[in-house]
């Protein structure tokens, strides 16, 4: 991408400092070098969304991403919506991906048998480190997969609440308390299973929760109670998505995050009936909780300004642009200037790849927020309102310093870039002449 000189310098600098990404899905190393990968692996993730809402028959979709269908046959299928859908912003950090680590420029008929290869080839023990480490720069990389058992140097979890909140049977109740060797009768002794559950999450790493912004409803202990009775003594309920026990249960786990000193990481926007995801559903629950700490993600896209204000008026959220860049970087960026008028410097975490199992796009994903994050502070510099050692000061804030501060994430210390001399060749005074940014 073509940058302007200023742009282009702020970019240089961001890209040398060290990263915490502050939301992922990715599992365990050991099970992403366990399974099949090819060029449609770099499909496997959000463009699934691109591709469907271009016409291809969901069915068709998931033929295409299986590794066990040949590889022509799936071709044929990728082809022509590839063409459709390949200059959104979800496509990029798979072309990135196949020029940065697989040598080609473009994907193409002619070479992706040869992409495929290439990357069976390098799906072997230490990719992570390879790309997450080396090339992306990232220090740790949180995640949400469901698991704690990861490499807790580069890897630190997230576990979901809705794991003991969402619980629909006597089963998956009894299940959750004889995994920590309890029996339940009763909604208090449910409570401290929760308790021991949550408190198990902490001791393996997990540093915070995560749930959803949604219409909850009202959480009453008496309803609650009856409803968990009822579970117990029928097995099963015919339960609504929003119930009381699941309120009930929800508002007493983020009673212990703030207890146990874990973050409540938030989803808000986008997928399917996005409006029922809206980031204004969670402003109750903010302000009912002043002691947890929230980080709601994704900049409630597209409820952009709604979020940026939510940022603004409660202490106790942060404001995490995970999966934002690929969503859009035009809604990012308008957005993210605005929010630099609304929001003090500190609520802001600039990145989270969020993906799975392609870890090849986290390095695209991060091109693409230095390039957005470069921009917005770049435009402030030629309005005059910043200078640009104040701009790569903000941009350290972002993407290391906040995610740090709000997870307490114990990290060696790094230079500041300012005391770094890398760092102060680059800015205004002895700046080199940079190449142009590609991708
Ligand atoms: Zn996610």
């Amino acid at each position: 991408m073509n940058l302007s000189a200023t742009e282009q310098r702020l970019y240089e600098a961001l890209s040398e400092l060290e990263v915490v990404d502050a939301h992922e899905h990715l599992p365990p190393e050991a099970v992403r070098v366990a399974s099949r990968v090819d060029v449609f692996t770099l499909f496997s993730h959000y463009t699934r969304t691109d591709f469907i809402s271009a016409g291809l028959a969901p069915q068709d979709y998931e033929r295409m991403i299986d590794p066990e269908e040949p590889l022509a046959e799936r071709w044929q299928l990728f082809a022509p919506y590839w063409e459709r859908i390949r200059f959104g912003s979800y496509a990029r950090p798979a072309l990135i991906a196949v020029r940065e680590f697989y040598g080609q420029e473009d994907i193409t008929e002619d070479n992706y048998e040869e992409i495929s290869a290439r990357m069976q080839a390098a799906n072997k023990p230490g990719i992570y480190h390879r790309i997450l480490r080396e090339k992306c720069r990232i220090r740790v990389a949180l995640t949400q997969c469901g698991r704690t058992d990861v490499d807790r140097d580069l890897l630190v979890p997230l576990m979901p609440i809705d794991y003991y909140a969402n619980v629909r049977s006597a089963e998956e109740i009894q299940q959750r308390a004889s995994d920590l060797g309890e029996r339940v009768s009763s909604l208090e002794d449910y409570l401290t299973v929760i308790e021991k559950g949550v408190a198990k999450w902490k001791s393996e790493g997990a540093v915070g929760l995560k749930m959803a912004s949604r219409e909850y409803g009202p959480a009453d202990r008496g309803e609650a109670g009856a409803i968990f009775r009822r579970l117990l003594e029928r097995g099963t309920d015919h339960l609504p998505e929003s119930n009381p026990l699941r309120a009930f249960l929800l508002h007493q786990i983020l009673d212990l995050a703030a207890r146990e000193e874990l973050v409540v990481a938030v989803h808000a926007g986008m997928w399917g009936d996005f409006r029922t995801l809206a980031p204004g559903h969670f402003i109750p629950i903010a302000m009912q909780h002043p002691q947890t700490r929230f980080d709601l993600y994704h900049m409630g896209m597209p409820y952009v300004r709604e979020a940026g204000v939510i940022g603004k008026n409660f202490p106790n959220v942060w404001l995490n642009l995970c999966w934002s860049h690929i969503i859009s970087p035009k809604m990012t960026c308008a957005a993210l200037d605005e929010w630099m008028d609304l929001v003090p410097l500190n609520k802001i975490i600039a990145f989270g790849g969020d993906y799975s199992k392609p870890v090849e796009k986290v390095y695209g994903h991060l091109l693409m927020a230095r390039e957005d994050i470069a921009k917005v502070l770049a435009g402030r510099v030629e309005e005059g309102l910043l200078s640009e050692e104040q701009a790569v000061k903000i941009g350290r804030q972002w993407f290391y310093e906040n995610p740090q501060e709000l997870y307490r994430l114990e990290l060696p210390a790094v230079p500041s870039p300012n005391s770094n001399p890398r760092y102060r060749k680059r800015l205004p005074g002895g700046l080199p002449k940079g190449g142009k940014v590609r991708g």
